[in-house]
């Protein structure tokens, strides 16, 4: 347990997690980003393509302009490439302190505040603000552990010189496998990467299809694992933590089942298998959700569970507040006593603009103005 007790420990460096770390820096408070990523924003770098352009997109109705303006992005629209490197920039002069590599996992209650439980340990504060956003990579589910595989690329060059395996059939598995066999094409790296997916037939758009068709009559050296089923994770007898992976299955009428498998160092494995809404994780938190009955709500569906916060963003669990992205594209808010769902696109502005609020309440409530 580290020893500092944080105003505020801040959940996700994206939009929302720095703005909050940005205004809390401002007003003095004391507070610490943990992100799970090699770096700032890395939700955005995740998912935007190359030369995207960030727009400042503000709601029609949003009566308030972007209450950080230092974050917002500029009028003119600018490639994420850019927009990133002012970011990055902003946060080392400003010296904001974040910590990357740490993946949020839990929170426990204490008598005088919050311990927010990590991969790099435990972190204490009085309030905990949950930025991490909408985009959260569905785990794979194994028999035994199967934490350690990555769940996307940050350095395609990790995988030089060892045979990679990839799970997943979209776009993002496709896109990955590409940049791989472009860091060993250009390593004159000739280990393989194998693609696996579940099911008989992948599913990418024409233009990734074309791009990953290039970079196999370069000299890409791919193998397809068609209907393989990831199985169990497991130790091996040097402590290697290894995946094992079904690659086809033969029933037995004896009951004794026939398969062969293929078991590769987790370190090996990136799973691209999709994302997932945050419910499970407040679920997991006792963050209490509401489901939609119909005509109740009018941006989510039937059935879809929205997160219950009050008019400032604060959770059923007190202390803990949950901004940005995470809470899009609706929630159900409590105000003045009833509860109705509020619309919150997912963008920028509201993530930038929920900071504000937040902060301006955490400030209220710490220093009892
Ligand atoms: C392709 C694309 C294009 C878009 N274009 C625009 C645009 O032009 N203009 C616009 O306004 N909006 C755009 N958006 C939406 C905008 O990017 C989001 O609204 C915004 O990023 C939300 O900010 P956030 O901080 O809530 O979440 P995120 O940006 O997702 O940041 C969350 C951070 O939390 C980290 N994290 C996640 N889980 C954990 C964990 N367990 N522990 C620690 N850290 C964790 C993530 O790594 C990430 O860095 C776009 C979105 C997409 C997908």
């Amino acid at each position: 347990m580290k020893n500092t007790t944080y105003d505020v420990l801040i959940i996700g460096g994206g939009p929302a997690g720095l703005s909050t770390a940005y205004l809390c820096h401002k007003h003095g408070l004391s507070y610490l980003v943990l992100e799970s990523g090699k770096a700032i924003f890395q939700g955005i770098s995740n998912t935007y393509p190359e030369g995207k352009l960030v727009y400042a997109s503000k709601p029609k109705d949003a009566p308030m302009p972007f209450m950080v303006d230092e974050l917002r992005p500029p009028d003119k629209p600018v490639t994420v490439e850019s927009y990133l490197q002012y970011v990055q920039h902003f946060v080392q002069h400003e010296n904001l302190l974040v910590q990357t590599e740490v993946d949020f996992e839990d929170i426990k209650d204490e008598r005088d505040g919050l311990t927010v439980i990590t991969s790099k340990g435990n972190f204490k504060g009085k309030k905990v603000v949950l930025s991490f956003g909408s985009n959260i990579p569905r785990e794979l589910t194994v028999y035994g552990d199967a934490k350690m595989v990555a769940k996307n690329l940050d350095d395609a060059s990790k995988y030089v010189g060892i045979k990679t395996l990839v799970i997943g059939g979209g776009n993002t598995a496709a896109d990955v496998i590409i940049n791989i066999l472009k860091a060993k094409r250009e390593a004159n790296d000739t280990h393989p990467v194998f693609w696996a997916h579940k099911a008989e037939k992948f599913d990418v758009n024409k233009e990734t299809a074309q791009r990953l068709g290039e970079e196999i009559l370069l000299g890409g050296n791919i193998r397809l694992l068609l209907g393989a089923m990831p199985r169990i994770g497991e130790v091996d007898d040097e402590g290697v933590d290894r995946l094992v992976i079904r690659i086809n299955e033969f029933k037995q009428p004896d009951g004794i089942d026939l398969y062969h498998a293929l078991s590769f160092p987790m370190q090996n494995v990136i799973a691209c298998i999709g994302s997932q809404g945050p419910v499970p994780i407040f679920d997991k938190l006792h963050i209490q959700s509401i489901a939609c009955t119909a005509g109740v709500c009018k941006v989510a569906q039937e059935g879809e569970r929205l997160v219950l916060l009050s008019a400032e963003f604060e959770s059923t669990r007190k202390g803990v507040y949950v901004i940005g992205g995470a809470i899009s594209p609706s929630y159900m808010r409590i105000n003045e006593g009833s509860i109705a769902e509020e619309r919150h696109p997912n963008l920028i502005y509201t993530a930038i603009n929920d900071a504000y609020y937040v902060v301006e309440a955490i400030r209220a409530k710490l220093f009892c103005r």
